[in-house]
């Protein structure tokens, strides 16, 4: 290649695609190295939910900010990925949404507080004494595999170069000293590198022995003959995502977290277990009665990079002038803006400006796990 970058990043899905975007439009010369091609790790499976609910104050301002850039994203670009659905979460405890619900509003989020009464009507839904929801009418599901691909031709316009190979970390005693292309043989150097890897870290830099499993995520397919928004019942178990006017896909909200530790042995168009399937289906029946007509059309799975103990993200660097954007569980998708804004900021300014700098891995040592997480363990 004979070139110099100021950054690598290794992976080309949601969120080394999204970074590569940042950087380059800060003026940043990058190299993005993926083996498989753009979007074709777990990014390809994802259901793509984008939202600016989070019970965590700090994790929603990420998730507003990232909603706000998708949602503007056929403005900047020119293609469409974003269909607005709505999403409705329905929990039995009061305060928790109340809290939640003022939270929201006070960062500009589009949501209201539904009683008994009105997720009845919504979903034809059966709801008890104490159930409440908030809805958020500008939540709905992003096309990932076109968004990766609008924002990686966008950064290549830029100035990015992309080329599929796959990286190896190469190390000077403590020190990063380049990335090997293990195809052409090359080693790259740069000022800064960024690891954006997903359920592939592992493989990649086991030595940084992260705090990090893979899960497998099961997605399936429903026809339900009319259409939703999208629904998160922390009562029951499930979620729900429509799909075009009369379909769904779903599964349950706190998955059974079977380990799946070599994504390369993974096969991804593998139907889910049918105990799994009528689980979830059965969960949506006690919510919405009229569900037992549903119909079971299959499905796929996925793995979650899954952060112990509190199913939050890892921004750091652990080594320096090397930072991983790992750890993402079902978070990934929808706060790739956010995370590219912080790799940004921690490149051009030694720390990040915009957010919380809540996801170092000091929190464990420290003991300041990443609050709100009973719900956020789990949704998308
Ligand atoms: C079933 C499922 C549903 C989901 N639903 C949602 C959702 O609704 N909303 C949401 O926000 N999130 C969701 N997620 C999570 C989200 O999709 C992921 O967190 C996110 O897409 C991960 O993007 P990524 O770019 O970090 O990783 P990936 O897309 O996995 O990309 C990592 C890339 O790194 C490359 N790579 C790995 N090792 C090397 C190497 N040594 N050299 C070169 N390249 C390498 C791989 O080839 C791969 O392309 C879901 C995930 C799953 C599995």
């Amino acid at each position: 290649m004979g070139k110099t970058f100021d950054v690598v990043v290794v992976g080309a899905g949601s969120t080394g695609a999204t970074t590569a975007y940042y950087l380059a439009r800060e003026g940043f010369r990058v190299l993005v190295v993926d083996k498989r091609g753009i979007a074709q790790g777990m990014t390809a499976y994802s259901l793509g939910l984008v939202r600016s609910y989070y019970a965590n104050d700090y994790v929603a301002r990420m998730s507003h900010y990232s909603h706000g850039f998708f949602m503007n994203f056929e403005r900047e670009f020119g293609t469409g990925v974003f269909t607005k659905t709505g999403l409705l979460v329905i929990s039995n405890d009061e305060t928790g949404i109340r809290r939640t619900f003022d939270m929201l509003r006070s960062i500009g989020a589009k949501v209201r507080l539904l009683g008994g009464d009105e997720i009845r009507e919504m979903l034809n839904a059966s709801v008890t004494l104490g159930e409440a929801g908030i809805y958020e009418e500008d939540a709905g599901y992003v096309d990932t595999g076109l968004y990766t691909n609008t924002v990686m031709n966008r950064a290549r316009e830029l100035g990015v170069e992309f080329v599929i190979d796959e990286a190896q970390v190469k190390f000077e005693g403590n020190e990063v000293v380049g990335v090997r292309l293990i195809n052409s043989g090359e080693v790259i150097r740069a000022n800064h590198y960024v690891i954006a890897t997903n359920v592939w870290t592992q493989k990649l830099l086991p030595q940084l022995n992260l705090p990090i499993k893979n899960i497998i995520e099961r997605v399936i397919r429903v026809e339900i003959g009319r259409s939703l928004p999208n629904v998160f019942d922390y009562v029951n178990n499930f979620y729900i995502r429509p799909e075009g006017s009369s379909y769904g896909l779903m599964g349950l909200l706190y998955p059974p977290e079977d380990a799946w530790p070599d994504p390369d042995d993974f096969n991804p168009l593998a139907e889910p277990e049918f105990d799994y399937a009528v689980n979830a289906m059965e969960n949506a029946a006690k919510r919405m009665p009229w569900f037992t007509n549903a119909k079971y059309l299959g499905g796929w799975r996925g793995l979650y990079d899954v952060v112990t103990p509190d199913w939050m993200p890892i921004i750091d660097e652990p080594i320096k002038d090397l930072i991983v954007v790992v750890g993402l569980s079902g978070h990934g998708f929808k706060l790739a803006p956010a995370f590219a804004l912080m790799v940004t900021e921690l490149i051009k300014y030694g720390k990040v400006r915009t957010f919380r700098d809540i996801f170092r891995l000091s929190r464990f040592r420290e003991g300041r796990l990443i609050q709100g997480t009973v719900q956020e363990k789990a949704a998308f």
